[in-house]
């Protein structure tokens, strides 16, 4: 059955979700401004408080208190949502993703060529 225009489950939302996290870390600036280092911060704490899964939004914001926003440029942003994904990741048994492939995963694709 096509279930395309159900509401999505907690999976699919998560799936959809580091799908942009992870996207828009690999596509924030290499040298950000004050400003957007700011920005950035705000926005990771403000979705920590709307994220739709309830359960999953608590932890983040006690991960959050542990483990600070790294704003400085792309690269360190793309690492921390890696490693904030990887703490996810052995939260609920899954394996952990090589930190060192994120931008190969989400940007530039893989050495390959599987995703030109
Ligand atoms: P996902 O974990 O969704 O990963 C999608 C793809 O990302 C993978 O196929 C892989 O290619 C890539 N990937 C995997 N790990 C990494 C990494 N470390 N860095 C970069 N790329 C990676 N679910 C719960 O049941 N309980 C929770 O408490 C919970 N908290 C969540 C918190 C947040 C902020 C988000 C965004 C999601 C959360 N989820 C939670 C959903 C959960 O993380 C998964 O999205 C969901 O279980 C589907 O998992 P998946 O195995 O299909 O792949």
């Amino acid at each position: 059955t096509n279930t395309d225009d159900c509401p999505p489950d907690k999976s699919e939302l998560g799936i959809n979700t580091w799908s942009f996290l992870h996207t828009m870390a690999a596509y924030y600036p290499e040298k950000p401004t004050t400003s957007q280092q700011a920005d950035m911060k705000s926005f990771i704490h403000l979705f920590s408080k709307f994220y739709p899964c309830e359960h999953c939004a608590e932890d983040l914001r006690e991960d959050l208190k542990k483990h600070e926003p790294e704003v400085t440029s792309n690269l360190t942003l793309s690492q921390w949502f890696c490693n904030l994904h990887n703490r996810v990741n052995l939260k609920l048994g899954k394996p952990q993703f090589d930190c060192r492939n994120v931008l190969k995963r989400w940007k530039d694709g893989w050495p390959d060529g599987k995703c030109d």
